[in-house]
């Protein structure tokens, strides 16, 4: 496409009205009892997106009023997994259809890739037809060697009533991680999406009524943290929070949740490492690195930000990735050819502008970017992408999360020197081994602290396989049954069968 006919395409697409957003509770799209709203303008657009109505604590305790009544009275949790899953199902086929959509307003509110918001979208799917395959199978398990007169039974019930709440860097994607799973064991919820990333929410509580779901069962809060997030975190009718974002609120909701002892899951930050060894795939693991550190800007908990990477092949490595990293297609989100677009805000922008300045001021090089750049026509923020090397372990870009697209370069001598390197985080929440030799491989995978290792290769997910992190990465998993457990109680039944009486009081 020629850059006349994009710039006529991209502006045909702009939505001519921005999105409106409201709650949902017990079945009723709302506004606020005080009329109060917050917007969204596209960080690479600059335009409105999006005018969402602004809970305070009357909206966030009727929501979870209208979930604990809902739960209480057994609409949802009573009713066969055959059910719930024929739900999800549908859900599932109304998310396909409404991919365009959902993309268009989650690009504009994230500045990430249309190609990749639809990919999420579209994949996200997949997430909820295998829930709706665990809301069948899912099954507790029974004791019968306690002796003839003795039986007992392991159920799992629905955890009850869950607070789930959303960042803004995958907001369908990760809330489709939690929801359907959280449906699928018979739960009811209140959502909050992040304030940046509100409206694909919205979207899908429209496709959640569509398909037929009890009133009352998902509930939908807009608004900030405080006092939404913080309510929803410790208000005694909630019986868990499922949560993914940054570790500080992470830590603030286990605090807030501790107040009744309630169950949370959390799904935090990470420094990933990618560790090379000498016998690597060299090309691979460059073109693997790249994608891991630029895809959707850096802004991303499994962002393969930190390389470790043998000595002897290190320039060698190097070449290669900034080679690669020249050729990838930064700019306007709503090109299809795009792969990396913008920056999340102009405060993000200039904290990863800072992590580089100060690695700079500590001796480490940049080979390439380094600084906040724009793009003709578009009144946006993004970050070149940027190679730093000579990063040594103690500066704070290879310590904490850039969460922008930038690559970290640290070399190693020795096996034990790369896993000490890789274990020397507060995080653990991904890490990645380049090798030819399977021995090294599984050595590493064995002794790295991380939730996910991914072993010649990067970033690849199914809904099958359990997801989360190690240390301060988080607390639970999400996928596969592991996914659908963290929603569910064991409740132990035990019976005496026969006639037969303890015998405590002697007869
Ligand atoms: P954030 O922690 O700032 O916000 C996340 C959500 O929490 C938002 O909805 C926000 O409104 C809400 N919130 C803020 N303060 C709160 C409080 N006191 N109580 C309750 N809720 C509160 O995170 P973010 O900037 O939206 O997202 C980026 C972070 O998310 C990064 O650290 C990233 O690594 C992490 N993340 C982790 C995963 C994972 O699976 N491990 C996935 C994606 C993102």
């Amino acid at each position: 496409m020629s850059d006349m006919t994009m710039t006529a395409a991209v502006e045909a697409a702009l939505p001519k009205a921005p999105f409106e957003g409201r709650h949902l509770i017990d079945g009723i799209w709302r506004g606020s009892d005080n009329g109060e709203s917050f917007d969204r303008t596209s960080p690479s657009h600059g335009i409105l997106v999006s005018r969402s109505a602004r809970a305070g604590r009357a909206e966030t305790e009727a929501a979870i009023g209208a979930a604990r009544k809902a739960f209480d009275d057994g609409r949802w949790s009573r009713i066969s997994g055959k059910e719930r899953a024929t739900l999800l199902l549908k859900v599932a086929d109304l998310i396909e259809a409404n991919v365009e959509r959902m993309a268009l307003l989650e690009t504009l509110e994230s500045g990430k890739p249309i190609s990749q918001a639809r990919g999420e979208i579209s994949g996200a799917a997949d997430l909820w037809r295998y829930a709706a395959s665990l809301a069948r199978t899912m099954h507790g398990d029974s004791h019968n060697s306690l002796g003839e007169d003795m039986l007992a039974m392991v159920l799992k019930e629905p955890i009850g009533v869950v607070s789930i709440i959303t960042p803004w860097n995958f907001p369908f994607w990760i809330l489709s991680q939690k929801l359907p799973f959280a449906l699928a064991a018979g739960c009811t919820c209140v959502i909050k999406p992040s304030e940046m990333t509100p409206s694909t929410t919205v979207i899908l509580g429209e496709l959640l009524l569509q398909a037929g779901l009890p009133v009352g069962v998902v509930n939908i809060v807009l608004g900030f943290g405080q006092p939404v997030g913080a309510l929803m975190a410790e208000h005694p009718d909630v019986d868990m929070v499922s949560f993914t974002g940054s570790t500080a609120v992470g830590k603030a909701i286990a605090a807030a949740a501790s107040v009744t002892l309630k169950k949370v899951a959390l799904e935090l930050g990470g420094k990933n490492p990618q560790v090379v060894f000498p016998d690597a795939d060299l090309e691979s693991a460059a073109d693997a690195i790249t994608f891991g550190v630029y895809f959707n800007a850096g802004e991303c908990c499994n962002s393969g930000s930190r390389i470790i990477v043998h000595e002897d092949i290190a320039d060698t490595l190097v070449e290669k990735v900034v080679a690669l990293s020249k050729k990838v297609a930064f700019g306007d989100p709503l090109n299809p050819e795009t792969q990396v677009g913008a920056i999340i805000s102009q405060a993000h922008q200039e904290k990863i502008a800072g992590y580089v300045k100060d690695a700079l001021a500590a001796g480490a090089r940049v080979k390439l970017g380094g600084a906040p750049v724009s793009h003709p026509g578009l009144p946006g923020r993004f970050f070149a992408p940027t190679v730093v090397t000579g990063v040594t372990a103690d500066m704070a870009i290879a310590r904490e999360e850039v969460f922008g697209p930038v690559l970290s370069v640290l070399t190693f001598r020795t096996l034990e020197e790369a896993i000490a390197l890789t274990n020397d985080a507060a995080y653990g929440l991904s890490a990645g081994v380049w090798s030819e030799n399977v021995h090294t491989c599984l050595a590493f995978a064995r002794r790295a602290e991380a939730g996910t290792v991914w072993t010649n290769t990067w970033m690849d997910g199914f809904p099958e396989v359990a997801f989360g992190g190690y240390k301060q990465s988080g607390q639970g998993r999400e996928n596969g049954h592991y996914g659908l457990e963290e929603f569910l109680e064991i409740k132990s039944v035990v019976m005496r069968v026969g006639r037969t009486r303890s015998n405590w009081v002697r007869a």
